[in-house]
C-alpha cells in the first residue's frame, strides 16, 4: 500500500475540504495529530485465520466518509468491513468509490448479508444480492462474505446461505465465508445463546471467519470461542470493543431523578449507592475523562495476539489518531488493574449484550438484550439516530410493562445490571 505523509498544513487543509464535501465536523481541535505532527500508521499485521491474508490489527468497521476511510487506509488499515444494510447499500457504494483508484490485493474487503430483513432468501437471492454488493464495492470479487447478525442455531446451518457461498465461491466472486453474531433474536427464531450460536457455527466447519462481541466486562466467553476458532483456525473479527460509556446515560438518569414507577421508586436508593461507587471510582483513579479507560479496553483486546483484528469505526479524523495510534500496543500493568477493578466494582453499570439470560424470565418478553444493545449504539458509540431507528422497529420494545414489574429479569442477570432504570431511559431518549 502507497504510504503518504501528510504534515499538520495538508492535513489540516485536506481535513477542512472533506468537511466541507461531506460534512464531518473537522477543525484543528478535533483534528488532533500525533507529536511528530503526522497521523500514525498501523504497526501490526495478524494473520486472519486459515485466510493466510495478513491484515491490520485495527480494521476498519462502518466507513462513515470517504476521505476518512481513505485516510486511514493510508495510515496502513487494509481490512474494511461493510454490509449491503448498512445505509441501504450506501455504505458498500462508498467503498467501492474509495477502493477503486487502490491496487485490490493490499486491500481486504468484507460485507454482509443480512437474513433477517424478511426478504425471500433462496439461494438465488443470496447469490443475487452478493452481485448487487460486487458492483457497489466496484470489485471483481468480495475476500470475505459474511451473514450478518447470525441470530440462531439454526441459521448457522442455513442451506441457502451456504448453497450461495459455494456458487460464489466456485465463479470466483468471494473467497471466503464468515458469520457475525451479536446475540439471539428468541422472539423470532428459537436459538441458545450468543456463545452457544458462534460454538456451532465453529463446530459447523465452513466458516472461515467469526465476528463476534468481545471485552473486558466479558473476557471469559469471548477468550472461549476465540480459542475453540483457534483449535479450527478460523480467524476473529472483534466488535463491542468498548463496553463503558453507559456511564454517563446512569448518571444523567439518577441527576435528573425523574419519576419513576412505583415499584422502580423502590430500587432507586440502590442505584443511588451504585452511582456512589462510581464516583469513588473515578475519584480513586483520578480519571476527568473516559480516555485511558478507553484505550486500556482496546489494548486489552489487542493483548490476545489469537484476535486477528477489532473493527473501529472511523468517524472523522480524530478517529483515526485515537484507533490507529493504538495498533501493535499492548495493555500494561496499572492500565489491567484499573480494568480489572472497574469490571469488579462498576460491572453493573454495563451490559455484557449478548447473554440474554434475564430474557428468558421476562414474563413479557421484552428482548432486554437488544433494547440494552440499541442503547449501547446511542450511548457508547454516540450513534443515536441509528440506534432510534432499529429500537422503532424492534417489535415488542414497549418497556411500559416495566413500571409495573417486579423485576424479575434484574434478579436473573448475573451482572446485577440495573435493567429497569436502563430501559426506561432506552425507551425515553430512542424512542
Ligand atoms: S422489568 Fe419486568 S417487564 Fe421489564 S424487562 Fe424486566 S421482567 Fe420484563
Ligand atoms: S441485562 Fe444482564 S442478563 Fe440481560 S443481556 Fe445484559 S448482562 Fe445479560
Amino acid at each position: 500500500m502507497k504510504s503518504q505523509r501528510l504534515n499538520r498544513r495538508e492535513f489540516i487543509k485536506t481535513s477542512a475540504a472533506s468537511a466541507i464535501g461531506f460534512g464531518i465536523a473537522c477543525n484543528d481541535s478535533i483534528c488532533v495529530l500525533n507529536q511528530s505532527g503526522e497521523l500514525p500508521r498501523i504497526r501490526d499485521y495478524r494473520r486472519l485465520g486459515r485466510t493466510g491474508a495478513l491484515i491490520s490489527d485495527i480494521g476498519s468497521g462502518v466507513p462513515y466518509s470517504e476521505p476518512v476511510l481513505k485516510t486511514a487506509i493510508d495510515r496502513g488499515v487494509n481490512f474494511i468491513e461493510t454490509s449491503e444494510t448498512y445505509s441501504n447499500g450506501n455504505n458498500e457504494i462508498l467503498v467501492g468509490n474509495v477502493i477503486k483508484n487502490i491496487e485490490r490485493e493490499k486491500l481486504f474487503i468484507t460485507t454482509k448479508v443480512n437474513l433477517t430483513l424478511g426478504l425471500i432468501n433462496s439461494s438465488d437471492d443470496i447469490a443475487a444480492r452478493a452481485e448487487e454488493s460486487l458492483k457497489r464495492l466496484n470489485t471483481p470479487h468480495i475476500d470475505l462474505y459474511m451473514m450478518h447478525q447470525a441470530q440462531s442455531i439454526v441459521r448457522v446451518a442455513d442451506r441457502n446461505f451456504h448453497k450461495a457461498c459455494d456458487r460464489l465461491k466456485k465463479e470466483g466472486k468471494i473467497r471466503f465465508r464468515g458469520l457475525s453474531c451479536h446475540g439471539t433474536f428468541w422472539w423470532q427464531e428459537p436459538g441458545g445463546t450468543l456463545e452457544d450460536i458462534l460454538m456451532a457455527a465453529i463446530d459447523d466447519g465452513r466458516y472461515d471467519v467469526l465476528f463476534f462481541p468481545y471485552n473486558f466486562l466479558e473476557p471469559d466467553m469471548g477468550e472461549r470461542i476465540i480459542q475453540a476458532c483457534k483449535s479450527k483456525d478460523i480467524g476473529t473479527m472483534i466488535m463491542k470493543s468498548n463496553p463503558i460509556s453507559v456511564f454517563e446515560g446512569y448518571e444523567d438518569i439518577l441527576n435528573r431523578g425523574e419519576k419513576l414507577g412505583i415499584l422502580e421508586q423502590r430500587d432507586y436508593e440502590k442505584k443511588q449507592v451504585q452511582m456512589g461507587k462510581a464516583r469513588d471510582f473515578f475519584r480513586k483513579y483520578r480519571l476527568d475523562d473516559r480516555d485511558k479507560l478507553e484505550k486500556g479496553a482496546y489494548r486489552f483486546i489487542l493483548t490476545n495476539k489469537d484476535v486477528s483484528t477489532i473493527c473501529c469505526r472511523f468517524r472523522n479524523f480524530s478517529d483515526i489518531e485515537k484507533y490507529v495510534g493504538l495498533s501493535g500496543t499492548t495493555l500494561d500493568t496499572p492500565t489491567a488493574g484499573l480494568l480489572s477493578d472497574f469490571r469488579e466494582s462498576l460491572g453493573f453499570l454495563n451490559c455484557r449484550i449478548g447473554c440474554n439470560q434475564c430474557e428468558k424470565s421476562c414474563p413479557v418478553h421484552l428482548p432486554v438484550g437488544t433494547i440494552l444493545r440499541y442503547y449501547y449504539y446511542s450511548q457508547s458509540l454516540k450513534e443515536r439516530e441509528s440506534a432510534s431507528r432499529q429500537y422503532r422497529a424492534l417489535e415488542g420494545h414497549n418497556t411500559d410493562a416495566c413500571r409495573y414489574c417486579r423485576g424479575s429479569c434484574e434478579k436473573a442477570c448475573p451482572n446485577d445490571i440495573a435493567i429497569r432504570v436502563l430501559l426506561a431511559d432506552a425507551n425515553r431518549s430512542l424512542c
